[in-house]
């Protein structure tokens, strides 16, 4: 008899852990989920899900208790623009994630365990890079010199250092992939931490067609986004794989955040007026540059933005309608 394979996957809670555990159940894993809180949007279809804070480094050491044959590192303190970039957050992000991170690293390699995945994200890139938003400069090895635009970025340099050090060091094989944006059903969609997809969809949602929807900066700043699927794919692929990274997981078309609202805007049916308002926008232009993953994996995803952003809003929509009861047509 062949023995099931065992996955942990720590931010089981978060969305993308949730849309993670669930591909991995799929797959007839046994699955172990790690959180603060359980995922707000749908039961959880982990075989065993742990509500405990991985920043204590013997609760870390508990959960890690056997030799999972992946681990996926996912659990961070995090949010949209309207968290990251105000500075209010920035010790708590910092502390928090790292503490995350160091804990996750040893128990890992004390429990002999060969693999984790960590997620790292685009915005560990060089703010001089991202000046011009019709080219911004992402390519994996212009990471340095270093020059976040935020201490979120810091962070996850820092720690894909962390998990690589842990290779050179202790022979593991933990992958790091730089995540550009991922977005979908089941995510953040109001509150202050949600991305910019998402809150378009719900103000669209909200909008009556004709209306005004208020748009953080000129809208002209560039970004690309990436369905939530096509992210657990490349997770998977890169840590079943024998390149360690970091490499970018992202989409390669980019739009102006003005496109992004007129795409949204032409799924809902609706006419929609921006208004431009002072807001925190981050850098000016980022998209994915996928050579390397193509390269290394011989895969790279492929899936249009307006196919994932359909899915999308029709989620949106009906968390907007469930909770207020009626929308405006
Ligand atoms: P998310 O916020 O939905 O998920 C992160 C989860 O970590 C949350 O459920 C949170 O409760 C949990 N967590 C935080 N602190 C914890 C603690 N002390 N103990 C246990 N759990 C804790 O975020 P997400 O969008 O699913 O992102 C997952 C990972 O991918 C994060 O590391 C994030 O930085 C990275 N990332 C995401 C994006 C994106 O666009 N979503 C882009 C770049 C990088």
């Amino acid at each position: 008899m062949t023995q099931e394979k065992t996955a942990l996957v720590l931010g089981a809670g978060g969305f993308i852990g949730g849309h993670l555990v669930k591909r991995l159940k799929r797959e007839g894993y046994w699955v172990r989920g790690v959180d603060l809180k359980f995922n707000e949007f749908s039961e959880t279809a982990a075989d065993d899900f742990v509500i405990g804070d991985l920043r204590d480094q013997s609760t870390v050491r508990g959960i890690i208790d056997r030799r999972f044959d992946e681990v996926y590192q996912l659990a961070a303190d995090m949010g949209g623009a309207g968290y990251i970039f105000t500075g209010e957050h920035d010790a708590d992000i910092m502390h928090n994630s790292a503490t995350i991170n160091l804990n996750v690293a040893e128990a890992a390699h004390k429990r002999n365990i060969k693999k984790v995945f960590y997620s790292s994200s685009a915005c560990m890139y060089p703010a001089y890079n991202q000046e011009d938003p019709d080219n911004p400069i992402c390519s994996e090895a212009s990471a340095y010199p270093a020059a976040p635009d935020s201490e979120y970025g810091w962070e996850k340099l820092f720690s894909e250092r962390l998990f690589l050090a842990y290779n050179r060091n202790y022979g593991m094989q933990n992958r790091v992939a730089r995540f550009h944006n991922i977005f979908g059903p089941e995510g953040t969609w109001q509150g202050g931490k949600e991305k910019a997809p998402a809150a378009i969809c719900r103000k669209v949602a909200m909008a009556s067609s004709g209306s005004e929807i208020e748009i953080w900066g000129d809208g002209l700043q560039t970004r690309s986004f990436l369905f939530v699927d096509e992210c657990v794919e490349g997770v998977l692929r890169l840590t079943r794989s024998g390149f360690e990274g970091p490499v970018n997981i992202g989409s390669e078309e980019m739009v102006t955040i003005n496109q992004l609202v007129e795409i949204v805007a032409e799924i809902a049916g609706k006419k929609i007026v921006k208004k431009h308002i002072p807001g925190p926008t981050g850098v000016r232009g980022r998209n994915s540059d996928n050579r390397l993953i193509e390269e290394k994996l011989g895969w790279k995803p492929s899936q249009s933005l307006r196919i994932g952003l359909e899915q999308t809003y029709e989620w949106i929509e009906r968390q907007c309608r469930s909770n207020s009861g009626a929308l405006a047509s």
